[in-house]
C-alpha cells in the first residue's frame, strides 16, 4: 500500500459510523417522507371532500330557493290564469305579495319577472329591503321595457329600455315547446347593471299552450360571499365552473368577468385559465390535460413553492345544471405546524447528530492523541534525535499500553546507542579516543590552531608476528599508558590506527614546546618494554602537524599521516608535515591509475644487461631490467615505479609481464644462436612476490609456455628485503629452488645481513652490490669486502657476481681477486632485446 492510498485511523473509525448515519438517516427520512406523505393525501382527500360536502349542500340550498320562487309564481299563474294578453296587472301583484312575503329574505334572488307570449314582461327587482323596482313593458304604454324606481308605476322612472322583447331572452327561449321548469344558461342581465345572473324559470301553460315564462333570476355573485367565507375559515380555495371550464364563482374575490384579454371577449366570463388566481390556474394547467371528472379528481400542483391538494367533483342537478367544484389548499393550510414541526424536527435531529459527531471526534482524537505522539516521537528517534520529548499515556488502557512499550523501547534504544556512540568513540582496546572520537571532540573547537603528533609504531606487524596477537594488543596498551601517563592533562589522546597514536595539542605551541614534547616522547621509547619474560626494543615514528588552516580534525590527520609515512620513508623518525608531501602523495595516487593501466596496455618490457665472465671477457648471460615504455611519457626508470608497485601490490603484475616477456626473448634468443644454450638469464623477483602462494604455480606456467628450461633461469631477490623471515618465503625460495631455477642474492652487502643468517637462505649466486665495486682499490685489496665475500663462499658452489663495473681498472682488480661475473656499464648498458648484441669492445682481452 502507498503512503498516498492510507487513510487515517480516525477517518477508518469515523466515516463508516458517519455512512451509517447517513444511512440510517436517509432511511428515516425516505419512511417518515413516505408516511407523510400518505398521511397528506389522506387528510387532503378528507379535507377537500368534507370541503366541498359543504359547497354541495350550501349550493343546493342556495339554488333551491330561486327554483322554488319561479315554480310557485307559474303554478299561481297557471292556477288562477293570471294572464290576460296584454294585461299583466294580476301577475304584478301576485307577484308583489310572493316577493314580499316569502322571498324577501332570499338575498341571492332579486328578480322575478314574467314574460307572456304576445311579447308583455312584468319583473320586480329587489333593491334594498322591501323596495322593489317595477319592471313593466305591456301595451297601455307602448314605451318599451320601463323601470320604476318603486313597486308602483309612476312617474318615477329609471330607465327606459327600448325595443325589448322577452321571447327573444336566453331564460324565455329554451323553455318554448317544454313544460318543465329549468336552469337557463349563465348570462349577463340585460338592464343597466348586466350582472352575471343565473335564472330559474318556468312555463306557464294553459289552454295546451305556452302563456309565459317565469323566471327568477339567482345572482351569482352573492354565492362568491358564502365561498369567500369557507376561504377564512378553511384556508381552502373554492371555485365553480362549468362544463366549458368558465368560472362561475369563486372564493378569491374580484370579477368572474372578462374585462378584455386577448381570448376572452368582453363581457364574458372568465376561464379557469384566465383566473387571477395562480392556483386556480394551476387546476386549469392540470384540467386542460386531463378529462373532467365524473366523479371525484384528487391531484397536486406547485404554485410559488407550495404544494396545494385540489379535488375537483361534478354537481349537477335535476334541472341541467352540469357544474363543478373545485377545491383547493394548501400543505401549509392543511397540514399547518405539522410541517413545520416536521422539518424543526429534522434540523434538530441533524443538530443532535452533529454535536453528535463533534463530540465524537473530540473523544476520538483524545484517544488517537497518545498515537499520533508516539509515532512522531519514533519519528524523531528515527532522525537521531535523542532528546526529544517522549509520549505520555492518556487515560486509555491499551494506548497506555502502547505508550508505555514504547517508552520502554525508546529508553533501551537509547542506552544501546550510547553504548555503540562510546564504543565508537573510544578504543575499546586502549580507552583513548577511537579516530571518530577525536574527529567529533575537535568538532566542538571554533578552530585548530594547536599540534598534532601522530606515533607509528615501527615494524609493529612483526612484533605481531612473532610474539602474537595477544602480547601485541598487551604492548599497545602500555604504549597508551604511557602515552597517557605523558600528556593526559595538556592533550586530548586517541589510537588511530592499529599501531598509530594521535596527541593533539589544543593549545598553539612554540617550536620549543614541540621539540619539548616531541623529546617525551622519544623518551617513552628509549628503555625497553618488559612483556612478562621478554623485553623489547620498539622504535617509533612521529609526524608532526602544525599551523594548518583547516578546521577540520579529519583534514589533520591525513595530513599527519603524510608526514609520519614520510618520516618512515626517509628513516629520519621525525618528520613535520610540509605542502609539498602532500602533492609527493597525490602524485603517488596519479602514477598507482597509470602503472595500473600500463599493465593492462603491456607497456612493461625488459631490456638485457650482459653478465661476463671477468676472466675471458665472454658473455655467459643477461639480467632483464624493467623499462617502461609509455606512449606520452617515453621511457621510465625502473626507479620511479618500482618502489610504488611494490607498496601497492602491483609489482607481480608488473614482475610477471617481464619474466614471461624475458624468458620468451631467451628460448628465441638461443634458437637464433643469439644466445648459447646455457645463457644466465637473471630476472629479479620482489619479495611482495615471493611471499605469494601460487608463485611457484605462476613460475610453471611461465616455463611451460615459454619452453624455457628452467636451469637457464635464475631469480634475483634483494637481500636487504629478506629480513621478515616469512614461512611462505623460505618455503618458496625451496620450490623454486626444486623447479630448477637458481636463486641470486641481489645487492649483497647492503642489509644488516649477517654472513651466520645467510648460511640458512637456499642460493645459488651473490651478486655483490656496486658500492663495494666503486670503493676498491689496490692497497686494500685483500681487506676488501669483495675479497672477504669471494674467500668466505669459497667451496659453497655459489656464483659472484660484481655489479656495476665502470672502469677497466675495477674489472682488473676483480680479476685479480677472482671474481668469476661481473657487470656494469663497462661492458654494456641495458639494451632491449632487438639491439643486442650490443659493442662488447672492452671486454675481450
Ligand atoms: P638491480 O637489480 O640492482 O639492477 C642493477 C641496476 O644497476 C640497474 O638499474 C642497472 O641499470 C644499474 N647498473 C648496471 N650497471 C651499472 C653501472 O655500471 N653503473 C651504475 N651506476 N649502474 C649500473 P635499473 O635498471 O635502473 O634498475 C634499478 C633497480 O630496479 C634494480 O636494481 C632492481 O632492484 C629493480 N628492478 C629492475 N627491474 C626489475 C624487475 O623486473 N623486477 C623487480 N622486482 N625489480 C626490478
Ligand atoms: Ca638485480
Ligand atoms: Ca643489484
Amino acid at each position: 500500500m502507498t503512503l498516498n492510498s492510507q487513510i487515517t485511523l480516525r477517518t477508518a473509525v469515523i466515516l463508516p459510523f458517519i455512512l451509517i448515519f447517513l444511512c440510517a438517516f436517509g432511511v428515516i427520512t425516505m419512511v417518515q417522507d413516505a408516511n407523510y406523505e400518505e398521511m397528506a393525501k389522506d387528510i387532503s382527500r378528507k379535507q377537500l371532500s368534507a370541503l366541498r360536502h359543504n359547497v354541495e349542500l350550501e349550493l343546493d340550498s342556495f339554488l333551491y330557493k330561486p327554483l322554488q320562487a319561479s315554480l310557485v309564481l307559474s303554478h299561481s299563474i297557471e292556477l288562477h290564469r293570471l294572464y290576460q294578453t296584454h294585461d299583466v296587472s294580476a301577475i304584478q301583484s301576485a307577484m308583489l305579495s310572493k316577493f314580499s312575503q316569502l322571498y324577501n329574505s332570499v338575498s341571492q334572488l332579486d328578480n322575478v319577472g314574467f314574460g307572456g307570449k304576445a311579447g308583455e314582461y312584468v319583473g320586480l327587482r329587489k333593491e334594498t329591503a322591501d323596495n322593489y323596482s317595477l319592471m313593466l313593458q305591456d301595451n297601455l304604454h307602448h314605451q318599451g321595457l320601463v323601470i320604476y324606481q318603486t313597486h308602483e308605476v309612476s312617474n318615477n322612472i329609471r330607465s327606459v329600455i327600448k325595443n325589448y322583447d322577452p321571447r327573444l331572452r336566453p331564460w324565455y327561449k329554451p323553455l318554448a315547446g317544454t313544460e318543465e321548469p329549468r336552469w337557463s344558461a349563465i348570462y349577463a342581465n340585460a338592464d343597466e347593471r348586466q350582472e352575471v345572473t343565473l335564472s330559474s324559470i318556468a312555463p306557464v301553460h294553459y289552454n295546451n299552450e305556452l302563456q309565459g315564462v317565469v323566471v327568477a333570476d339567482v345572482k351569482l355573485s352573492t354565492f362568491n360571499d358564502f365561498l369567500s367565507q369557507q376561504q377564512n375559515s378553511s384556508g381552502a380555495i373554492i371555485y365553480l365552473f362549468d362544463e366549458t371550464k368558465r368560472l362561475i364563482a369563486h372564493s378569491t374575490g374580484g370579477s368572474i368577468i372578462s374585462w378584455g384579454t386577448e381570448h376572452s371577449l368582453k363581457g364574458q366570463r372568465l376561464l379557469t385559465s384566465e383566473s387571477s388566481n395562480a392556483v386556480i390556474q394551476s387546476s386549469a394547467d392540470y384540467t386542460n390535460s386531463h378529462p373532467l371528472p365524473t366523479e371525484n379528481l384528487l391531484f397536486t400542483s406547485n404554485v410559488e413553492g407550495e404544494r396545494y391538494f385540489h379535488l375537483i367533483t361534478p354537481y349537477t342537478d335535476h334541472n341541467g345544471l352540469s357544474w363543478y367544484i373545485g377545491v383547493a389548499i394548501s400543505e401549509h393550510g392543511l397540514l399547518g405546524k405539522m410541517l413545520e414541526s416536521q422539518q424543526n424536527s429534522w434540523a434538530m435531529g441533524l443538530l443532535i447528530s452533529g454535536i453528535g459527531i463533534v463530540i465524537g471526534l473530540f473523544a476520538f482524537n483524545r484517544v488517537v492523541m497518545p498515537i499520533t505522539s508516539t509515532a512522531n516521537a519514533a519519528k524523531q528517534l528515527a532522525q537521531g534525535n535523542w532528546d526529544s520529548e517522549l509520549p505520555k499515556p492518556g487515560n486509555i488502557y491499551e494506548t497506555s499500553m502502547l505508550v508505555r512499550a514504547f517508552n520502554d523501547m525508546a529508553d533501551s534504544l537509547k542506552a544501546s546507542f550510547e553504548e555503540i556512540s562510546f564504543q565508537l568513540l573510544y578504543d575499546s582496546l586502549t580507552k583513548l579516543y577511537s579516530r571518530e572520537g577525536l574527529v567529533k571532540t575537535c568538532g566542538k573547537f571554533e578552530q585548530l590552531n594547536g599540534c598534532l603528533v601522530l606515533i607509528g609504531i615501527n615494524k609493529f606487524r612483526h612484533i605481531n608476528d612473532s610474539m602474537g596477537h595477544l602480547s601485541g594488543d598487551q604492548l599497545l596498551v602500555i604504549i597508551a599508558e604511557r602515552i597517557k601517563a605523558t600528556f593526559a592533562e595538556e592533550a586530548l589522546l586517541a589510537r588511530i590506527g592499529g599501531d598509530e597514536f594521535a596527541v593533539y595539542f589544543p593549545q598553539p605551541q612554540s617550536n620549543q614546546d614541540v621539540s619539548l614534547a616531541v623529546g617525551r616522547i622519544q623518551q617513552m621509547f628509549a628503555s625497553p618494554y618488559n612483556m612478562g619474560k621478554e623485553n623489547v626494543i620498539i622504535q617509533a615514528s612521529l609526524g608532526i602537524v602544525q599551523d594548518l588552516d583547516s578546521a577540520d580534525m579529519t583534514t589533520w590527520l591525513r595530513n599527519g599521516s603524510i608526514a609520519l609515512s614520510n618520516a618512515k620513508q626517509e628513516q629520519a623518525s621525525v618528520s613535520h608535515y610540509k605542502p609539498e608531501m602532500a602533492d609527493i602523495s597525490r602524485n603517488k595516487t596519479r602514477m598507482l591509475a597509470k602503472i595500473k593501466q600500463a599493465i593492462e596496455e603491456q607497456e612493461f618490457v625488459p631490456y638485457y644487461q650482459p653478465i661476463v665472465d671477468i676472466q675471458s671477457g665472454e658473455v655467459i648471460g643477461a639480467e632483464a631490467l624493467a623499462r617502461w615504455l609509455s606512449p606520452t611519457d617515453g621511457l621510465i626508470s625502473p626507479l620511479e615505479f618500482i618502489s610504488i608497485a611494490e607498496e601497492s601490490g602491483f609489482i607481480s603484475a608488473i614482475g610477471r609481464q617481464i619474466l614471461s616477456k624475458a624468458c620468451h626473448d631467451t628460448v628465441e634468443g638461443i634458437e637464433q644462436g643469439k644466445w648459447s644454450h646455457d645463457f644466465h638469464l637473471h630476472v629479479n623477483l620482489s619479495v611482495n612476490q615471493l611471499a605469494h602462494t601460487d608463485l611457484i604455480f605462476e613460475l610453471e606456467t611461465i616455463l611451460e609456455e615459454s619452453k624455457l628450461p628452467a636451469n637457464n633461469l635464475t631469480l634475483e631477490i634483494t637481500e636487504s628485503r629478506l629480513v621478515d623471515n616469512d614461512p611462505v618465503t623460505i618455503r618458496n625460495m625451496q620450490a623454486i629452488r626444486d623447479l630448477g631455477i637458481q636463486i641470486a642474492i641481489d645487492d649483497f652487502g647492503t642489509g644488516y645481513s649477517s654472513l651466520a643468517y645467510l648460511h640458512k637462505l637456499p642460493f645459488d649466486c651473490l651478486k655483490i652490490d656496486r658500492t663495494f665495486i666503486n670503493k676498491l682499490d689496490i692497497q686494500n685489496l685483500e681487506n676488501s669486502i669483495v675479497a672477504a665475500v669471494i674467500n668466505m663462499t669459497q667451496g659453497m658452489k655459489v656464483d659472484i657476481v660484481a655489479e656495476g663495473i665502470e672502469t677497466t681498472e675495477q674489472a682488473e682488480l676483480l680479476k685479480q681477486l677472482h671474481c668469476p661475473q661481473g657487470q656494469g656499464f663497462l661492458y654494456s648498458r641495458p639494451v632491449p632485446f632487438e639491439e643486442w648484441p650490443t659493442d662488447l669492445v672492452n671486454m675481450k682481452s
